[in-house]
């Protein structure tokens, strides 16, 4: 069952919500177990089971602590985030022979007919 009128505080969230209840399950603890360890209330536990509430990264320490397990379990698994490929620099049409030279080769002169990508102009 969705609930669209509820908000989340933030997204995405610092924590995986089935991973605290995945990790609670294991330690064989209950939610009001894990809130007396944790030092917080039993509603702020099962919100962040819920997903509705954020789990703020000193939270998660105490969370890896009651729970026993490393906090990266318990952290939202983040995207691996690719460096952008660099730009490509258009092909430059050898003004000779028509043959796309690529600006990355670092030559002024066409690899097929080897003249001047400059042109025989003068607006190098
Ligand atoms: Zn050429």
């Amino acid at each position: 069952m969705q609930h669209p009128t509820r908000k989340r505080p933030k997204d995405p969230l610092d924590h995986e919500p089935k991973a605290v209840q995945y990790a609670r399950s294991q330690s064989g603890l209950t939610q009001q177990q894990v809130a007396d360890r944790c030092g917080v209330s039993k509603s702020l536990i099962t919100e962040i089971e819920n997903g509705t509430r954020n789990a703020t990264p000193s939270m998660l320490n105490r969370l890896a602590e009651a729970l026993n397990c490393p906090r990266v379990v318990l952290e939202r698994k983040r995207e691996v985030i690719s460096c952008p490929t660099p730009a490509r620099q258009p092909m430059v049409e050898c003004p000779n022979c028509g043959a796309a030279n690529d600006p990355a080769r670092g030559s002024t002169r066409c690899y097929a007919c080897n003249l001047p990508l400059s042109g025989t102009g003068g607006d190098a």
